[in-house]
């Protein structure tokens, strides 16, 4: 790991005023995928009310079944820039192919690689020829190791802005639709001097789970949390288990506040 390994310093990712891996724990939600333009400015309103800073929404999703929804692409970007924007919020949107990353990577702040593409070397090497910071989620079963060679992938190409996500690796256990490696934010703090957050939402899968796991990732030592939220989550069109109601979603904010101030 000659460039993700560990350093005197930890890096700090800076993005438009926004310190990534510095004191603050940074709080990033919004929708599993955009669905529209008022379903995004009112996730917008609830990270804003909460104290976030980074508004979230897919729309180019990379869906386990072909006939689940696949995102509204182009459109949905709109909606997610426009909502970020109204609320002063920077965004986070996942890109799959170099094609989805050249429509949005100049309308975004954060690009995201998903888990299933953490080893899509080529789209790797793309994502470190920008000049955005890279949200690089860990894959459904890579092990810590892969993990960070695939940060070293992005790094090695020129783009030193790399935050690690780890959301949670398949294991036999089937209460929940993954396992959340806690321990993982600290093995990847001892290894490397990359920022590290933390996705408790496709981890669990339920979002009864994700308060008691967002506060236990603060305490592991996460820089940050990527959560789902949803107005109304029993009809989202993807991951609505999981998703946070508006009020779940502030009343966690609150929650939070004095683990962070613990750490
Ligand atoms: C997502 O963030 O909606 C997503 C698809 O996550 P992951 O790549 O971690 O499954
Ligand atoms: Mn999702």
């Amino acid at each position: 790991l000659l460039l993700a390994g560990r350093k005197a310093e930890r890096s700090v990712v800076e993005v438009k005023g926004v310190s990534i891996g510095g004191r603050e724990i940074i709080l990033m939600g919004g929708p599993c995928a955009v669905e529209s333009r008022e379903q995004m400015s009112q996730s917008a309103k609830t990270v804003k009310d909460a104290g976030g800073k980074i508004l979230r929404g897919g729309v180019f999703k990379p869906r386990t079944s072909p006939y689940s929804f696949q995102g509204l692409g182009l459109e949905g970007l709109n909606y997610l820039v426009q909502a970020a924007k109204e609320q002063d919020l920077l965004c986070v949107t996942e890109v799959i192919d170099r094609q989805s990353l050249d429509l949005v990577v100049d309308k975004v702040d954060i690009i995201q690689i998903g888990a299933r593409n953490m080893q899509n070397f080529e789209l790797l090497k793309t994502v470190g020829s920008i000049n955005k910071p890279v949200i690089l989620k860990r894959g459904l079963s890579a092990t810590v190791e892969e993990w960070l060679l695939a940060a070293e992938y992005i790094l090695a190409s020129g783009n030193q802005r790399v935050i690690l996500c780890e959301r949670g690796i398949r294991t036999y256990e089937p209460s929940t639709r993954n396992t959340l490696d806690l321990s993982a934010v600290g093995v990847t703090k001892s290894l490397s001097h990359l920022p590290v957050i933390v996705d408790p939402s496709h981890a669990a899968g339920r979002r009864d789970l994700i308060s008691s796991l967002s506060k236990a990732a603060i305490a592991a030592g996460a820089d940050g949390l990527l959560i789902e939220t949803h107005p109304d989550p029993d009809r989202a069109s993807s991951d609505g288990p999981q998703s946070l109601t508006p009020e779940q979603f502030m009343a966690l904010a609150q929650e939070l506040e004095p683990v962070a101030d613990s750490v």
